[in-house]
């Protein structure tokens, strides 16, 4: 046990849990979640909110102390990973299989439970959420007894964008695919009037386009290429001529090599490198996902408030989602445009902007990701998710003293 003073990443959230707990076997932290009343688990800490928030009288639990296992199986192309590892550390042991993810976020410093149990994602128009390649959750229950929810179980729709609300996820099992090279380049200039957006975001397996905001349109265009698929010409920007990066004045040399050099897909899927800091280190982040069919019309009415957000921000990116089926994905249940904001480290400054934000993007159905700064009213978000309710069935019978469930979760499930 130890009381030291944590943050998230950001520094934006301090928890105030009681204790703080690194078990180190799966025996300690079932002990330790029977014999208390309030618990939530702690991943990697880049969530921008209190969504792990055990509150004052709870425990907040580190499962950095446990084995970091990462199991391979070759035959079966899955991947079984304790409840602690990142991503960074995943992707290298699946790469030395000859073994991939489909896809991975801008960053791999992130843990994999962490990531999933918020719908976090990259992007790609075929490309579903992190959560979508989960195959199997193993989770010590409220009671302290395991559990194990496997796709194919009616429960499993609710078990991996959970929130952290049904236990502490110990293991997952993930599928993978044979290994794949990506190539990346950077294009520049392109303006919001002669934007294509079916066409530019289908023109590669994974494109991000980004904005400032000072103008109307993108200032960089991120293109993905997967070498084993045909490569499409991207003829609505010039390329650019020196290595990006997405946030205007920091190092290229954080972000993962560009102008089109081949390589493994875990050091290009990224933008930035496992070993620099990601994106600029100083910040706050929001993020709203909306049917991809609106794209455009999202994008224009961003554009009408652009000289409210430019203030605030550093960086503006739009990444396209595959539907998901986990209830409480952000993607679920529809093909998804995801438009993200990376603003200045001054929650006063930016709460305005993002209420701002959020009503311009409330006509089309915008959810938010669970991980970031938002301020939609509980209200509407209960009614953008059409399996709430089976989720709220799953997390009272799994439950039913509320243990997992904090102040973050409460809102959101209106208990
Ligand atoms: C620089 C930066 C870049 C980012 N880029 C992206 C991006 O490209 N795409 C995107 O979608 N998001 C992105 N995010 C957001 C990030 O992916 C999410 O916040 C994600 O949840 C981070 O994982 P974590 O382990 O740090 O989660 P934490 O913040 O530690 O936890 C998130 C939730 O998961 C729960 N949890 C964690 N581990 C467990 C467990 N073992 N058992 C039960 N519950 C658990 C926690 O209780 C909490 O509710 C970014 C964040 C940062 C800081």
């Amino acid at each position: 046990m130890t009381t030291e003073t944590l943050t998230n990443w950001a520094r934006n959230i301090t928890y105030t849990a009681k204790e703080l707990h690194r078990p180190h076997s799966v025996e300690a932290l079932r002990a330790l979640v029977a014999g208390s009343d309030k618990v939530r688990v702690l991943g990697s800490g880049h969530s921008f909110n209190a969504i792990a928030e055990p509150g004052p009288e709870g425990l907040l639990l580190s499962l950095t102390g446990l084995p970091p296992a990462i199991e391979v199986d070759t035959a079966a192309r899955t991947v079984r990973v304790g409840g602690g590892v990142r991503y960074a550390e995943l992707a290298r042991t699946a790469h030395a299989h000859g073994l991939a993810l489909h896809n991975m976020a801008s960053l791999p410093h992130i843990s994999v439970a962490g990531s999933v149990a918020t719908g976090t994602h990259g992007s790609g128009d075929g490309n579903g959420p992190l959560a979508a390649a989960v195959r199997e959750v193993e989770l010590v229950a409220a009671d302290g007894t395991t559990l194990s929810l496997a796709r194919g179980d009616e429960r499993f729709g609710g078990a991996v964008t959970s929130l952290g609300a049904l236990g502490v996820v110990t293991a997952l099992t993930l599928d993978l695919e044979p290994a794949f090279e990506v190539s990346q380049r950077v294009f520049g200039e392109l303006s919001l009037a002669d934007l294509d957006f079916t066409a530019v975001a289908a023109s590669a397996y994974s494109v991000s386009l980004f904005t400032r905001w000072q103008r109307s349109g993108f200032d960089q265009v991120w293109v993905k290429h997967r070498a084993d698929r045909p490569r499409q010409d991207f003829p609505w920007a010039a390329p650019a001529t020196e290595a990006a990066h997405p946030v205007p004045g920091m190092p290229a040399v954080n972000c993962t090599e560009q102008f089109g050099v081949p390589g493994p897909w875990h050091q290009r899927l990224p933008h930035f490198r496992a070993e620099f800091t990601p994106s600029s280190g100083e910040e706050l982040q929001s993020e709203y996902l909306l049917p991809r069919a609106c794209a455009v019309a999202a994008l224009h009415a961003l554009d009408e408030v652009r000289r409210v957000v430019a203030p605030v921000l550093q960086i503006c990116e739009v990444r396209t989602v595959a539907a998901d089926e986990q209830w409480l994905s952000p993607a679920h249940g529809r093909d998804t445009v995801a438009l993200h904001f990376t603003w200045i480290a001054d929650t006063a400054a930016v709460a305005p902007v993002v209420r701002q934000v959020e009503e311009a993007l409330a006509p089309f159905g915008a959810r938010p990701h669970w991980g970031k700064v938002f301020a939609v009213p509980a209200a509407a978000l209960r009614a953008s998710y059409p399996r709430l309710g089976d989720f709220r069935t799953l997390a009272d019978t799994l439950d039913p003293a509320g243990k997992f469930r904090n102040a973050f979760v409460r809102e959101v499930l209106g208990v």
